[in-house]
């Protein structure tokens, strides 16, 4: 990493889809039929590269793939915004990133979502020793915690925990510097509102445009991201309801629907 680069913060998209994944299995529609490769999503996933320290936030079915393709050679740590099936079933896949690194990895979230993935996941988490279980640790969190390189415990970076509300569920968002990454929402606590001043990107869900009680529509997310005011918003977990250049046009010039793959730097 050049000089330079050193305190930029550098994001990949890993995924922009909604819990099915687009294409939809079976599905004939124009958007799972499409060629333009920004409609594929596979489900929401991002790749965090911050001052050495390399975090996934969420760790989905399509997960092995994404760190294929995306070249991920290290994770020092895992940002789970809830326990739905979608942002957790890949976890098991960590194995790797665990065999050349053995110390632990923690995989920060909050205490609800904590409970549950411990349940869900009794052999890695459950405190026994089932052999060739992954080293993960669930760390649950409320104020701002700090992540650090599990090869250099020297190196750090701060994350802000941004609690959301994903129907009645409490989810968790994350923001590094200045970029903050909001998933599987239906809406945000004026408390969250607050901590996301000053952003250079925000990555919104946005599901669709028909009404849904879990997530925000296309027009609720544009609403919302213009009270937050980030320099560029980026909506993810998207159905096929969704054609990327189509609804690209109709947006303001500050927002556009992520896609798989997409990378970008930020500011602290
Ligand atoms: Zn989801
Ligand atoms: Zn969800």
């Amino acid at each position: 990493m050049k000089e330079t680069d050193e305190r930029r913060i550098h994001v990949t998209i890993l995924g922009t889809g909604t819990s099915t994944g687009i294409p939809v299995i079976g599905c004939s529609c124009r958007v799972c039929q499409s060629s333009d490769p920004r409609d594929k999503r596979l489900r929401c996933s991002c790749f965090v590269e911050a001052d050495g320290v390399d975090l996934l936030i969420d760790v989905g079915p399509d997960f092995r793939m994404q760190a294929m393709r995306a070249g991920i050679s290290n994770i020092d740590a895992v940002l789970i915004s809830h326990h739905h099936f979608d942002h957790v079933v890949g976890l098991d896949d960590l194995r790797p990133f665990l065999f050349r690194e053995q110390s632990k990895m923690a995989c920060y979230t909050n205490e609800e979502s904590g409970r549950i993935l411990r349940n869900m996941f009794g052999y890695i988490f459950g405190g026994g020793n089932y052999p060739g279980a992954p080293n993960l640790t669930i760390v649950a969190v409320e104020g701002t915690f700090s992540v650090k390189s599990r090869r250099d415990p020297s190196r750090s970076v701060a994350v802000i925990p941004v609690p959301a509300l994903h129907g009645d569920l409490e989810v968790l968002g994350f923001r590094i510097g200045r970029f903050a990454y909001i998933t599987d929402t239906s809406g945000l606590p004026a408390s969250s509102l607050e901590l996301l001043g000053g952003l250079d990107v925000l990555v919104l869900d946005a599901l669709r445009h028909e009404r849904h009680a879990k997530h925000l529509t296309i027009e609720q997310a544009v609403e919302l991201a213009q009270g937050i005011g980030a320099n560029e918003t980026f909506f993810i977990h998207m159905t096929h309801s969704l054609l990327h250049v189509e609804e690209n046009e109709a947006l303001p010039d500050s927002m556009a629907l992520a896609y798989d793959g997409q990378k970008f730097s930020v500011g602290f």
